[in-house]
């Protein structure tokens, strides 16, 4: 197996048949186009399967099926330990009997994506366009890029007069504001509900049955507890998905841990220094620029072993830049804690650990509440 991008591969040629799939299999004795497109995609998905050591090679399209069915560790064993280096569970199944494509299989074809990415183009172009603005014209361009992140992340849906108002409100330059047009796109007539999670839109996966593209969110909805989250009419445009991926959902987690700290007395300014200095910068309320502060970046990553192999490479490149990274309460259990900041310190990496975002706040409770130097205190502080 030459590495993850194989099995990303399949489970693209399965995605694209997804609707069809089953259809096509059952429809393959008839001459149907489906049913030739199908033969021409099954024939060389063969092809592409002879290369690697399968405990079971697929017979026929039904037998083939079956193998999608079932957990990948019991069929092609390679993808399953490749896998499990990612931290992803080894009972991973492609098909889903009821959904078509599975949930984890979709999830891993997009965090796939977003770690290529890693942030939209468009908001990197942006991030880039507010950090030569100050450097040539000496401009603040600080407000105008918080401003920015901030309306895509408080508007997984909105419309285009809100938008416009918006950027003129906020005085936004042209580049700005025509960015923030292309982050959207038109809702699909399809989708009537928005995720009661994330605020994106769900789609139907089989009758009555609506996902979020968003796995953690909920793993589906039915009809009955949507009621309150239709679709208005005034709700016409929708956050493409690459960026309600990487800016909108890590963005949620951001401003959970900002609303979290500013309730504990701290003041929070949002990606400082146009995002050099991390995603949070947190000082005691009243206090001026100057004082102590404390750095943060906020990594949500699903499982333990991705987010130290992020931190690893990110420090090797230079990129890591804060002390301290906080992780959401719902996935930072002591184990993921431990696991990460074990892994850094067999690496050598001293400069940052891994925290809780109850951890976080407790730090700050406790530093601001003896008078004690917040930066330099901080480094000392023992957790796991
Ligand atoms: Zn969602």
């Amino acid at each position: 197996m030459k590495g993850i991008e194989d099995l990303i591969e399949l489970v693209e040629w399965v995605r694209r048949l997804e609707n069809n799939v089953e259809d096509a299999v059952h429809s393959s004795s008839e001459d149907t186009v489906v049913s030739r497109d199908f033969e021409i995609f099954f024939n060389r998905f063969l092809y592409f399967m002879l290369q690697f050591d399968l405990k079971e090679y697929p017979v026929n399209l039904f037998h083939w099926l079956k193998l999608l069915k079932k957990p990948l560790k019991d069929w092609w064993p390679a993808a399953a330990n490749l896998l499990d280096e990612e931290g992803i569970s080894s009972d991973f199944i492609i098909l889903d009997d009821e959904i078509g494509l599975s949930e984890e299989a979709e999830e891993l074809l997009r965090e796939y994506k977003s770690y290529q990415e890693a942030s939209a183009k468009v908001v990197r172009d942006v991030l880039i366009h507010c950090r030569d603005v100050s450097l040539e014209k000496g401009l603040d361009m600080q407000w105008s890029y918080t401003k920015f992140r901030l309306f895509l992340i408080k508007n997984p849906v909105t419309n285009i007069e809100a938008m416009e108002l918006y950027c003129l409100e906020n005085d936004f330059d042209h580049f700005l504001t025509s960015s923030l047009e292309n982050c959207y796109e038109d809702i699909p007539p399809s989708s009537a509900f928005k995720c009661q999670s994330c605020g994106w839109t769900l789609h139907e996966k089989t009758k009555n049955v609506f996902v979020c593209i968003k796995q953690q969110c909920l793993r589906s909805y039915d009809v009955s507890s949507l009621n309150h989250y239709e679709i208005t009419e005034a709700e016409q445009l929708r956050v493409k998905e690459s960026i309600q991926f990487s800016t909108v959902i890590p963005g949620q987690r951001e401003l959970e841990l900002k609303r979290k700290l500013v309730k504990s007395g701290a003041a929070i300014e949002l990606y400082p220094d146009l995002e050099r200095l991390g995603d949070l910068r947190v000082r005691r309320a009243g206090e001026k620029a100057g004082s102590e502060e404390l750095l943060i970046d906020v990594k949500d990553y699903r499982n333990a072993k991705q987010l130290a192999k992020k931190l690893v490479t990110d420090h090797a490149a230079g990129l890591v830049k804060t002390p301290v990274i906080a992780v959401p309460d719902d996935k930072a259990n002591s184990r993921y804690l431990k696991f990460v900041n074990k892994r850094l310190v067999e690496m050598g990496i001293n400069s940052c650990k891994v925290y809780s975002f109850k951890q976080v706040v407790r730090m700050f409770k406790e530093l601001s509440s003896d008078g004690a130097q917040l930066f330099e205190v901080k480094e000392n502080i023992h957790v796991y």
